[in-house]
């Protein structure tokens, strides 16, 4: 069947009393974006309901596809559309679209007419019992169940007739950007463009950061990252890429600190740039993969010292209470899977210790810290000046 319309779902919006209306208007807004390049498409927001109109032809799959990626939506209902809202007319409707939509009709179902001007000739309960009962004639095996059906038929009649029953779920979360910005801190790994993905869905805007450690890590490691960003993107919108040459800030880490307590060392100096780029970039929060307990870096006490390394904005962790395989699972949805695991090194695998402190304490890693005074600023410094800045859409 060739739908003209859809009608959108969304939850958690609902609940926003007077700001319901930005809220709409901005995922509107990215549906706008999104559908551009797919057809002529009309996104409007009518009876407290948000449509989308086709006037042009499209191909349903991507359509589809691309409004499963709006943070906000949580169902896609596919709608036939007639503008004859006569009863014969509509009827035929109602059965046309039940023949096209469901080649086994052997189900149970309900109609739920609704019907905006008080006027027409049916109340909506005479809709209900006579669109049943014609359904009934035209198909015999459907059966009616009013409390537990298969397949509940909404039927409308506004200025126009619509009626859909099929819902295509959504991926829920709020629109991104209605909840101001965050800078992920974006590996190469599995993890973390989960957790960029995960706060995006809670209406955050993405930008990203990520060290690179040239010749240690390679052009492919890089690339493998913009890729993730560009994945994470389809969900996120654009995400602002920051790319931090981090060899002679991690060098003079190495040569300067205990071995067992690199990872640390290194973690929190990239927490501390990763802190300042979000500053400048007026971010509320830093975002990271971490996982209680999955490396050495991420057990309770690693966690502690990381994180104090970041005393300005609070980091998020969205992945830090799940299994690996919850992880992978979300990274297998969105696709990153198979980009993630992609073996190019990343640069603290390149120098980590054999036996790295799995319990550090902050005094005794600020006392390693204090080794780097004098030899580390003017790295960092240049560092921060000479990001790549590489926007992933
Ligand atoms: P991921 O799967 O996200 O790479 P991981 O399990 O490898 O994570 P770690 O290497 O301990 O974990 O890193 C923890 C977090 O620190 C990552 O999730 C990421 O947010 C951040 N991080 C690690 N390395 C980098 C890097 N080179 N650039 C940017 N962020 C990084
Ligand atoms: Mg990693």
């Amino acid at each position: 069947m060739d739908y003209k319309m859809f009608l959108i779902k969304y939850a958690e919006i609902g609940t926003k009393g007077k700001n319901r209306y930005y809220f709409e208007e901005t995922m509107c807004k990215r549906m706008r974006a999104k559908l551009k390049s797919l057809g002529d498409f009309e996104v409007r927001r009518e009876y407290g309901r948000i449509f989308v109109e086709a006037f042009s032809d499209y191909d349903f799959d991507d359509v589809v596809e691309a409004l499963s990626t709006i943070f906000g939506i949580v169902g896609i209902c596919p709608v036939k559309v007639v503008s004859d809202t006569s009863y014969e007319s509509i009827s035929k409707a109602v059965v046309e679209y039940i023949d096209e939509t469901y080649k086994d009709k052997d189900f149970t179902f309900k109609v739920n007419a609704r019907r905006n001007d008080k006027s027409y000739p049916k109340s909506s309960m005479e809709l209900n019992c006579d669109l049943g009962a014609d359904l009934l004639s035209a198909f015999p095996e459907m059966k009616v169940d009013v409390h537990n059906p298969d397949v509940l038929i909404n039927a409308e009649i506004r200025n126009v007739f619509y009626v859909y029953s099929k819902t295509i779920p959504g991926p829920g979360g709020l629109p991104v950007g209605t909840n101001g910005k965050g800078m992920a801190l974006l590996s190469g790994g599995i993890d973390s463009p989960v957790a960029a993905y995960m706060i995006a869905k809670r209406g955050v805007e993405i930008e990203a950061v990520y060290f690179h450690a040239p010749p240690y890590t390679s052009e492919r490691a890089k690339q493998k990252v913009i890729d993730l960003g560009k994945l994470v993107s389809k969900y996120a919108g654009q995400i602002k890429l920051h790319i931090v040459n981090f060899t002679d800030v991690q060098l003079a880490i190495y040569d300067n600190c205990p071995h067992d307590e690199l990872t640390i060392i290194m973690k929190r100096v990239m927490y501390k740039m990763a802190q300042e780029i979000a500053l400048k970039e007026e971010c509320q929060c830093i975002i990271t993969g971490e996982s209680i307990g999955q490396v050495s870096s991420q057990t309770s006490q690693s966690l502690m010292v990381i994180d104090q390394a970041a005393d300005k904005l609070p980091v998020f962790r969205p992945c830090i209470g799940m299994d690996k395989q919850e992880i992978i699972d979300i990274s297998e949805k969105i696709n990153t899977y198979e980009t993630s695991i992609l073996p190019y090194e990343d640069c603290c695998t390149t120098f980590v210790a054999k036996h790295p402190v799995t319990r550090p304490k902050l005094e005794v890693i600020e006392k390693s810290e204090e080794n780097l005074k004098g030899k580390i600023e003017e790295l960092y410094k240049i560092a921060m000046e000479t990001i790549e800045v590489v926007y992933c859409r």
